[in-house]
């Protein structure tokens, strides 16, 4: 392929959405080998790493002289699901920008990030330049935990979009799933001397949980991602008209900012519950957390995103630091304490029945991150 808008292009032509996500997908193998080959192709060390079967995460290194830090580019290979999309696997181009299934997520990220990988020529830099790949972004992050267990870089790029000026994002909020059980009793319609009406009392849960999400709207900001929130992400309970029911389930997610503690969620839901008591008294509920995945943030005095964002600039792109709304897979490279940051092309429709890329981001982006590996890898 003669650019990364060609390499774009092959990428969106292989369906690789996720098989937990959307049962039946095709998961990332497909996909995987096509990046492996082309890396290989380009002379790199390249590896094929089964995360669960049929699965694989790619890596390929362009190996340094050594004595220089390894800088790791990272991206997600599947996507979501494309009911409703006329052609999600037909690229199509079109002023500048490319139509498709994971053209902006996030298949352009990983296209600039093979594309510099390609231009370095081995032995030209100290470090090491590694190129990453891996799966299951989208549902739970299997590829990413998978990858970090694996193999410590000393500086990252993860190149999910961040905006049309070719942004450098230094924090996203981070979240957390969990559950509140309401227990009734279930008894027959006509007996309001035996039945418990878990449906109603769950009234009292999410009317405090209005009021606490009330609360940390009032929270002292952060600057690029603004205050935390909590809110019912899905109810159920009950069975039929004609009886009382004996349990209402509420789903729950907590949105957080850097610095929260990791519990955020757990003392929130044992808060409801205790908020919930006092109204209600001998309500019966259980709480549980399901998931915590942690916020991201790196100071923008840090040398990574200082120095991406003054290659962007000279670039001629606008180039601010930002926050992300969404999570993504940074966090779990900043947690393990590797200087980590956003950077990847824009566009728009992330999982919408319309997705594109930004075609002259790609190439922006690429020079970016080539001109990068040559700064840091010194
Ligand atoms: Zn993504």
């Amino acid at each position: 392929v003669s650019s990364p808008a060609e390499l774009l292009r092959a990428l969106v032509e292989i369906d690789s959405v996720n098989p937990t996500l959307v049962p039946g997908g095709a998961g990332e193998a497909s996909l995987a080998s096509a990046i492996h080959a082309w890396l290989a192709g380009a002379g790199l060390e390249v590896d094929l790493h089964e995360v669960r079967p049929g699965r694989p995460n790619v890596t390929a290194r362009r190996k340094g002289r050594g004595g220089g830090p390894t800088l790791m580019l990272a991206g997600h290979t599947d996507t979501v699901g494309y009911d409703g999309m006329p052609d999600p696997l037909t690229p199509r181009v079109e002023g500048g920008m490319l139509f498709g299934r994971g053209a902006y997520d996030m298949k352009a990220g990983l296209a600039a990030a093979m594309w510099a990988a390609a231009q370095i020529e081995p032995g030209e830099l100290a470090g090491d330049l590694v190129v990453a790949a891996v799966i299951d972004e989208e549902h739970s992050s299997l590829g990413t935990e998978s990858l970090l267990a694996r193999q410590r870089p000393d500086l990252a790029v993860v190149t999910e979009p961040t905006g049309a000026g070719l942004d450098v994002c230094i924090a996203h909020k981070g979240f957390a799933w969990g559950e509140l059980t309401v227990l009734g009793r279930a008894a027959h319609g006509s007996r309001r001397d035996l039945g418990v009406d878990a449906i109603a009392r769950s009234g009292h849960l999410l009317v405090e949980l209005e009021s606490l999400d009330g609360r940390l709207a009032r929270a002292v900001p952060h600057p690029l991602l603004g205050s935390p929130s909590i809110h019912a992400s899905k109810i159920s309970g009950g069975r039929e008209w004609s009886s009382y029911p004996g349990e209402c389930r509420i789903l729950v997610e907590r949105r957080s900012l850097p610095g929260e503690a990791e519990d955020a969620l757990a003392a929130d839901l044992e808060l409801l519950t205790d908020a919930a008591s006092a109204r209600c008294p001998g309500i019966e509920v259980r709480s549980r957390v399901d998931l915590v995945r942690p916020a991201f943030e790196i100071s923008p005095g840090a040398e990574l995103a200082h120095i991406t964002r003054e290659l962007a600039r000279l670039g001629g792109w606008r180039s601010e630091f930002v926050g992300l709304a969404g999570w993504n897979d940074s966090a779990l490279f900043a947690a393990q304490g590797i200087p980590t940051i956003v950077f990847g092309p824009g566009g728009g429709g992330a999982h919408a029945d319309e997705e594109w890329a930004d075609l002259g981001q790609l190439e922006g982006c690429a020079a970016v991150l080539e001109m990068l590996a040559r700064t840091v890898c010194t």
